[in-house]
């Protein structure tokens, strides 16, 4: 167990059994899996993932109660999705007593600290029932996916069926069977200035965390973090839903999990650490007097 990778129990690479969920699943098709059994088990009485918006590709939190809430909700959406922002309405107005949750490794930040210190959420922290993290590298501000899809790939947003980054490109799949990539190099001057100071790659404090990275294509690498992660991902496996292997028998495995993390890490501290010293030992001075 290594510091980068934060805590765990036990890490994997799995997919799920299930082929529906597969099928326009982003990676394994965990979280969707994990969130239709653990409905299924009363473990959570509804999700709050990132459904559908207004605009294509522009998620927007919902609550998902069904296995078909949650298919209508799977994939990756490169934009922010405020999940958190809708726990207490889960609670108040879904009247959910038990709350699963996905998000990005900030989003899990934020959640832990709300359970620490519920401001503005009586009531509401002892619901979360299940909270499941997505690894991230960085995230886009939604008028930048419009720019890199519409203009630097010439897609159509609304044509878009997956987006994907992975072997060093922002892979964009059109319903016509097109597919465009983009080198990063085009991607990162768009990227949200905020994940440049993040320094949780694997969404260390997530009851269990899963990402792509480090598994073969179409399987994900899954961290069991703590004894309710536990609990939840041993009833699963013992139910069928999930093909496992041994991390350490897959390739790339976790040393590459290991250096993107240490990568986003040390890159992101040196922005820290421009940041704090931004104009110190300089006078504030009005250049016009
Ligand atoms: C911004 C971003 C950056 C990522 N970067 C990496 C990376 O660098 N390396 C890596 O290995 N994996 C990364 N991922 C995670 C990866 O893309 C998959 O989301 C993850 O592997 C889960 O796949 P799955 O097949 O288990 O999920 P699915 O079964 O497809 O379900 C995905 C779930 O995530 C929810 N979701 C989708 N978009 C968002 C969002 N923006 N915010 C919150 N919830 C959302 C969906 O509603 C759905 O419930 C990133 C994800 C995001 C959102
Ligand atoms: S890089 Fe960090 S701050 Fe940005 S969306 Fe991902 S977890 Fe959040």
């Amino acid at each position: 167990m290594a510091n980068e990778l934060g805590n765990y129990k036990t890490c994997v690479s799995a997919r799920s059994t299930d082929k529906e969920i597969l099928k326009c699943s982003q990676d394994g098709g965990i979280v969707t899996q994990l969130f239709a059994f653990a409905l299924e088990e009363g473990i959570i009485d509804g999700a709050i993932v990132a459904g559908p918006g207004e605009e294509p590709w522009r998620p927007q939190p919902m609550v998902a109660m069904s296995k078909d809430e949650l298919l209508a909700a799977r994939g990756t959406k490169y934009n922010i999705s405020p999940n958190v922002s809708f726990i207490k309405e889960a609670t108040r107005s879904f009247g959910l007593d038990k709350v699963g949750i996905v998000g990005t490794p900030c989003q899990m930040q934020a959640i832990r600290k709300g359970m620490l210190y519920p401001f503005g959420w009586r009531d509401v922290p002892d619901k979360i029932a299940l909270a499941l993290g997505i690894f991230c590298m960085e995230n886009f501000p939604y008028q930048s996916i419009v720019q890199l899809v519409e203009d630097h790939a010439g897609q159509k947003l609304e044509n878009v069926s997956k987006m994907n980054i992975g072997k060093g490109k922002f892979w964009v799949y059109t319903d016509r069977g097109a597919v465009v990539d983009l080198p990063l190099k085009v991607t990162h001057k768009y990227e949200q200035p905020g994940c440049h100071v993040c320094l949780d790659y694997v969404a260390n404090l997530a009851d269990i965390s899963t990402g792509s990275v480090g598994s073969p294509d179409g399987w994900s690498t899954v961290f069991v973090r703590n004894a309710k992660g536990e609990t939840v991902w041993t009833k699963a496996v013992a139910a069928g839903c999930f093909e496992t292997k041994p991390i350490e028998q897959v390739k790339p495995g976790l040393e590459l999990v290991t250096k993107l993390a240490n990568e986003k890490i040390t890159k992101n501290q040196k922005t820290i650490a421009g940041r704090a010293s931004f104009g110190a030992g300089k006078a504030l001075r009005n250049p016009y007097i």
